[in-house]
């Protein structure tokens, strides 16, 4: 079995198994000692599950990309839709964020990027998924959760976003986000549905004044 591989690059095991059967059925034909086979199939399920792992990721942020939350969110709707689960999803936008470039420098804006994205990661749960959908904007899949239990890490992170208030190159920076949610409900048929119902409620959030959460259907102040 592959040493540790798991741990750097956060693959599920089931994968990584996966991965490994696939090589070792490939290898099994190969005309070299059986011996040198095990360090080939250890190398390349290492150069596999890399490019695997950089194909999910986000460079700047670390957090799953786009491709990935594509990939998740298809999964997480159909299991909701199929066993009735719950589903929340959030959107978040960094309020602002032209001006943190504009007024001090695109580095500057980058490691705001990073220091949003890690107080994200603090706040979920594990179970919870934070995607960097684009530039400046998040989705966040809240498994087995509903709007009132989204409630409070929501709120729990607005507020951290707001406390953080980064420094970079002996220059505060203050930041907040906007924050969309929706949950998933039988009047929802597509996930686009759902992303664009989500869409909405950052869209609300961005209109009635920023650094807020709005859930689609009812605001939460
Ligand atoms: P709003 O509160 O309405 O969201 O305003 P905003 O300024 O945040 O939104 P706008 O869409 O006008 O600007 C987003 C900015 O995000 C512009 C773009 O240059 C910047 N941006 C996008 N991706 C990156 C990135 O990877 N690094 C940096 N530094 N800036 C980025
Ligand atoms: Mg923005
Ligand atoms: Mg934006």
């Amino acid at each position: 079995m592959v040493e540790n591989t798991d741990m750097f690059f956060d693959i599920p095991d089931g994968l990584l198994d996966e991965i490994q059967q696939n090589i070792e059925n490939i290898i099994r034909d190969f005309d070299v000692p059986e011996e040198d086979k095990l360090e080939i199939i250890r190398q390349i399920n290492f150069i596999y599950t890399r490019t695997k792992y950089l194909s999910i990721t986000d460079d700047l942020t670390g957090l799953s990309n786009r491709r990935y939350f594509e990939t998740c969110f298809e999964k997480e709707f159909l299991r909701t839709q199929r066993y009735n689960n719950k589903l929340t999803i959030v959107m978040f936008d960094i309020d602002h964020f032209k001006s943190v470039n504009d007024t001090y420098g695109h580095q500057c804006g980058d490691y705001v990027l990073k220091q949003v994205a890690h107080a994200a990661l603090q706040t979920f749960r594990k179970t919870d998924t934070v995607f960097r959908f684009g530039g400046e904007e998040f989705v966040v899949i809240l498994t087995e959760t509903d709007i009132e239990q989204a409630k409070i890490p929501l709120e729990r992170f607005r507020k951290t976003v707001q406390t953080l208030c980064p420094v970079y190159e002996n220059q505060q920076i203050d930041v907040t986000v906007s924050i969309g949610a929706c949950q998933f409900d039988d009047s929802i048929k597509t996930k686009e549905e759902l992303l664009h119902r989500t869409d909405n409620a950052l869209y609300q959030a961005k209109n009635t004044g920023r650094n807020k959460t709005v859930f689609y259907g009812q605001n939460l102040e």
